[in-house]
């Protein structure tokens, strides 16, 4: 091993080049490279970055670096591309009240709220999101905040409102984050005032849209070049929304009424037919249940690290203090799991394409661990080998988002957004949690 590594090294001096100055450039140089497109792994890589892309990608020795290029030492690690997660909410951090949250801190989410969740997504090595279903004017905010290079933050794309029949409890004068929808004709100029105002992708939140409802969403989005997000859990919901139009790569977000038996042939033909995507969310459910049988998973010091005492002191309370046993969700969270996670195999059997979605930030489930826990559980769902698991959530979520040109693999032109994991996946798909260096379009920003 030692060996192998002098000869690195005397092969990295080797083509070490005099002639090209290198001050936009860094190499990371050495670990094993997993580019995110599911071929063989490459053992003492090099990655090339010029400003914010990828220059080369190769390996040691077949790749010439510039005097003057900054290295990055990725020996013994594993480098990826930084994670996407096509379901986050920047509003809320895992507090069990909803409607305490929104009354309390509606004036704080610029100041804190918001870049608490995007610096603790960043730091778990989630370069990019896409956050469904925010507060109009803190969403478009706080994003363009991020893509600006103002704040620190994950890339973020965003939906904006929740289209809903009925409005949330949240909605206040000032604080909207439903639009409700009173007609087909209401959804379509609904989705194009939305086009016009900037958002990346379209949100449904509630089974009570009427298919002609649904059915306006899905074509005006479509034509309008947005993929739509659902939130559907039941069978009949599904098949509602599907036979409504939903398209390749639009996401069924959640899914799995527990109770009910597998699904129809008739489902899994449509989901098939049309490339639609699961989205399962495993973790939102799955958190819940593990944080009110075991509160003390409060005290994680990375819950706290970006967030003023008194709101992290407020989550922790919410905890503490009260029996959740008897939350509605409780019940979904652990007695209807076998039931939700016997359709996902279902869904994974038929050849179902399956996108990494955690839903972070709902009650349990904050952004510092969501997404590595959501790929973990993906995989008990689905039986998918590690490589897969990572390829759903790097390349898949690029095609969700429709930023394959830009994101989503480790290839020449593309974004240099790249994570170094202390640790191998492939092996562990656990070690996803241990994130040591990110790097979001070339700057390192751990
Ligand atoms: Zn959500």
């Amino acid at each position: 091993m030692k060996l192998f590594k002098v000869f690195a090294l005397i092969t990295l001096s080797i083509t070490v080049s005099s002639v090209v100055y290198a001050d936009d450039l860094t190499a990371i140089v050495g670990g094993r490279i997993i580019d995110g497109n599911g071929g063989t792994p490459i053992n003492d890589g090099v990655i090339l970055i010029e400003g914010d892309r990828i220059k080369a990608v190769g390996k040691d020795g077949g790749i010439t670096i510039p005097e003057g290029t900054k290295i990055i030492d990725a020996d013994g690690m594993t480098i990826m591309p930084g994670l996407i997660d096509v379901h986050v909410h920047f509003d809320i951090l895992g507090h069990a009240d909803y409607n305490h949250w929104f009354a309390t801190y509606e004036d704080r989410m610029r100041s804190d709220i918001l870049p608490s969740a995007a610096k603790a997504m960043l730091n778990a090595g989630v370069t990019s999101v896409r956050d469904l279903g925010a507060d109009v004017s803190n969403i478009f905010w706080i994003r363009d905040q991020i893509n600006s290079g103002q704040m620190i933050g994950p890339r973020t794309f965003i939906a904006g409102p929740f289209l809903r029949k009925t409005v949330t409890a949240f909605v206040s004068e000032t604080y909207k984050d439903t639009w409700p929808i009173e007609s087909p004709e209401d959804a379509r100029e609904k989705v194009r005032k939305l086009k016009s105002m900037g958002v990346d992708v379209i949100k449904t939140q509630d089974e009570a849209l009427s298919e002609a409802e649904l059915a306006a969403i899905y074509d005006e989005a479509h034509k309008q070049g947005l993929r739509v997000a659902s939130h559907i859990y039941s069978a009949d919901g599904i098949k509602t929304a599907l036979k409504a139009g939903m398209g390749p790569y639009d996401t069924i977000e959640h899914i799995g009424d527990g109770e009910a038996p597998e699904y129809d042939s008739e489902i899994l033909d449509l989901i098939l037919q049309n490339q639609v995507a699961m989205a399962p969310t495993i973790i939102a459910l799955d958190g819940l249940a593990q944080i009110i049988d075991n509160p003390e998973l409060t005290d994680d010091p990375r819950w706290k690290r970006d967030l003023p005492a008194d709101i992290y002191a407020d989550v922790r309370r919410s905890y503490r203090n009260a029996d959740l046993s008897a939350h509605p969700l409780y019940k979904r969270a652990t007695t209807d799991r076998p039931g939700r996670m016997a359709k996902l195999r279902q869904l994974a059997d038929a050849g179902a394409v399956f996108a990494v979605s955690s839903d972070s930030g709902t009650r349990g489930n904050p952004h510092h661990d969501a997404l590595w826990k959501e790929m973990v559980l993906l995989q008990e769902a689905t039986g998918k080998t590690n490589m897969e698991i990572l390829i759903a959530a790097t390349k898949t979520n690029a095609i969700i988002l429709n930023q394959l040109e830009n994101l989503g693999t480790l290839e020449t032109g593309k974004f240099a957004d790249i994570i170094l994991i202390d640790g191998d996946p492939l092996a562990y798909l656990s070690d996803m949690r241990r994130v040591r260096h990110v790097i979001k379009g070339g700057k390192v920003i751990r």
